[in-house]
């Protein structure tokens, strides 16, 4: 088994507040001098920076993975992943149809933005990512176990955008793969909250939305390589698998 460094949670600078520095190549290059070993591309409600992270990744040595961080009708931020091309081609759609048609405005929100390798801009997204989609919780769950993918909620301490302060409570019957807490949470005092879901993976991510936080917090995969499957089967200690925080 083999422990790997892994901040699940990097916003690219598609992400209205994501920094303009956050371009895929420089977020890989900082991935590397932080010493880690897989990074989780979660822009708000879009994935379309991932595949360009990932192919810009290989050279460096480091595993992405891929997704987006959902923002639910009940104004929930959710991590989601996906193990291929194909399945987060799926979501993307998905997700494409259910944000709903407001206008970014540049100066409150800030730019998103596509780049290319070379960091040159392609595109330019109109719909505010920010949004809540018109879908729920339990809707997204759904959407993304049936792609096979992951679902974690997001930095459930936080006093806005998470689980906990959107709903109070986790819901017993919520399939999640993990739990998210934030960078300077103590885990005793988020344990009252979590209720139910006790026994779920408790992981800690950065949420860099600035290039310096890169990998400032991180969680430990204990596995036998850097696969989608074998990340699945570390959150749910399955196969001597597990994950551990600081
Ligand atoms: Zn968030
Ligand atoms: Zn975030």
């Amino acid at each position: 088994m083999n422990k790997y460094r892994a901040d699940l949670h990097i916003h690219t600078v598609l992400s209205p507040c994501g920094n303009l520095e956050m371009s895929p190549a420089n977020i890989i290059k900082k991935a590397c001098e932080k010493g880690l070993d897989i990074i989780g591309i979660t822009d708000h409600n879009s994935t379309r920076h991932c595949k360009l992270v990932s192919k810009l990744s290989e050279l460096a040595g480091i595993f992405v993975l891929m997704g987006a961080e959902v923002t639910t009708r009940e104004e929930v931020h959710c991590l989601t992943f996906f193990e291929n091309d194909s399945k987060l081609d799926e979501f993307q759609r998905y997700l494409e149809k259910h944000l709903p048609s407001i206008p970014n405005n540049t100066e409150k929100f800030g730019y998103q933005v596509v780049v290319d390798e070379n960091e040159d801009i392609i595109e330019q997204i109109d719909f505010l990512l920010l949004s809540a989609l018109d879908q729920s919780i339990e809707q997204i769950e759904k959407k993304v176990h049936s792609l096979g993918g992951i679902f974690i909620p997001a930095h459930i301490d936080r006093p806005s955008y998470s689980i906990i302060s959107q709903l109070g409570f986790i819901p017993d019957d919520l399939l999640i793969d993990g739990i998210e807490i934030s960078a300077n949470c103590k885990t005793r005092s988020i344990m009252p909250s979590i209720g139910n879901q006790l026994g779920k993976s408790l992981i800690r991510s950065s949420d860099a939305h600035y290039i310096q936080d890169i990998g400032k917090v991180f969680t430990t995969f204990d596995m036998e390589s850097r696969t989608f499957s074998e990340i699945k089967k570390a959150l749910h200690n399955s196969m001597e698998r597990n994950v551990s925080i600081a």
